[in-house]
């Protein structure tokens, strides 16, 4: 071990170990200025000198060449895309740039203009109302939503609240989505069902989908006609969405994939028609397989198998179970975003989808405040 001479020496030869002013990565960056480019960035740390680069916590050397030699290999490392709202939100933030976390984590809320806020009210209460007649008890003692709630939630528009409106949906925004998800959580087993066909079942064919796969299956599922639902988890995935198993093999005659697997705790897996399903996909690289998006409707495809509704503590009205894939023929045509880019799509529907759990939430405590605390009293 160096002795504190030897060790003071080297800490001076090494130099100051704060950013020098203007360097390109120092918190003095302000955030909603344009970022610069990857090149750009790595260019400006190599003119000032700075300590630090991308990907790297190593402190430099001031030594003048090793310094242009390094800021030179920098340059070479940081090289990336111009437009930073297309890396991963973490990665963006690196780079300085809010732009990515903007676009995939933060899609609430926009502000409405005082006509939208008008017209929302006016949305917002005959479901307000309808809600009170929900018999909330009878559903979660017979684990199931009666037909009469179906229709009553088909009636009101529920089923499409954020697809287009040329496609039989209301177009609403994420801030008016949020805003009827506080009232539909007045009953949590018909939130869930809704959040799961719209938040996440549907939801990329509205983000990722092809004119001719929103115009073929966005219509009923806007009226309600069919449920969708979200099949990413596994019996040994979970949080790492990434170790799905499910395989999707290529058909010799390139028409399509075969699916062949499980899926577990689907939502609506028991009584949804169309599905987006996540499943491995070979790549060129041979053994290598990647996560593909699939949408597969059960009119089109066989082999699609549910299991029966779980048991739950809550939520009891709501469909969870597993879905078995036999040999489930689904078409090329069928896949939603690129092949092999499954992981992108999984992870921008669940970016995008989140936001409404956390509205249902929020208007869930906010009644049982205005129903307990009326008055100003006290919660506890
Ligand atoms: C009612 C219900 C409905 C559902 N609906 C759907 C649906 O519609 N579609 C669908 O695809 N899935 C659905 N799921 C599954 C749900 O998305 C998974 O439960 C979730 O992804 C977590 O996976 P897991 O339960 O396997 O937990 P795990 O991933 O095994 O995690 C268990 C615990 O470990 C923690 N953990 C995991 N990894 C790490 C780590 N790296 N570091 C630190 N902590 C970690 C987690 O936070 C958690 O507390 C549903 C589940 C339920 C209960």
């Amino acid at each position: 071990m160096a002795s504190p001479a030897a060790f003071a020496r080297i800490l001076r030869s090494r130099g100051p170990l704060s950013p020098p002013t203007g360097a390109i990565f120092s918190n003095s960056l302000p955030l909603s200025t344009p970022t610069p480019t990857c090149a750009a960035a790595a260019a400006a740390a190599a003119t000032f000198g700075a300590r630090r680069t991308p990907g790297s916590t190593h402190a430099m050397s001031t030594d003048a060449p090793a310094a242009a030699d390094k800021g030179k290999k920098a340059a070479r490392r940081v090289e990336g895309p111009a437009d930073l709202s297309t890396v991963s939100p973490i990665r963006g933030l690196f780079y300085g740039s809010l732009a990515s976390y903007e676009r995939h984590c933060r899609p609430y809320p926009l502000s409405l203009s005082p006509d939208a806020a008008t017209t929302l009210a006016e949305m917002v209460a005959p479901v307000e109302a309808w809600f009170k007649t929900v018999p909330s008890a009878r559903i979660d003692e017979e684990h199931a939503i009666p037909d009469a709630v179906m229709d009553g939630m088909r009636e009101l528009g529920l089923f499409g609240l954020q697809i287009p409106t040329e496609l039989g949906g209301l177009g609403l925004s994420n801030t008016a989505y949020a805003r009827m998800a506080e009232e539909f959580v007045m009953d949590p087993s018909l939130a869930v069902t809704l959040m799961a066909h719209q938040s996440i079942g549907l939801k990329g064919i509205i983000m990722y989908g092809t004119p001719e796969q929103k115009a073929r299956y966005l219509p009923k599922l806007a009226s309600g006609e069919q449920l969708a639902a979200f099949a990413l988890t596994e019996p040994t995935t979970g949080s790492d969405a990434a170790s799905v198993r499910l395989r999707a093999d290529p058909t010799p005659d390139g028409k399509g994939f075969v699916l062949n697997g499980q899926k577990m705790w689907i939502s609506n897996g028991g009584i949804a028609r169309t599905y987006t399903v996540f499943a491995r996909t070979p790549t060129a690289t041979p053994g290598e397989t990647k996560l593909t998006a699939f949408i597969v409707n059960r009119d089109e495809s066989t082999g699609i198998v549910p299991g029966a509704p779980e048991k739950k503590l809550g939520i009891r009205g709501s469909n969870t179970c597993v879905v078995n894939f036999d040999n489930c023929f689904v078409p090329r045509e069928n896949v939603l975003g690129e092949v092999n880019g499954g992981f992108k799509v999984a992870m921008g529907i669940l970016n995008n989808g989140r936001f409404g759990m956390g509205a249902a939430s929020a208007g869930g405590l906010r009644k049982l405040i205005g129903a307990y605390c009326v008055g100003g009293a006290r919660l506890l």
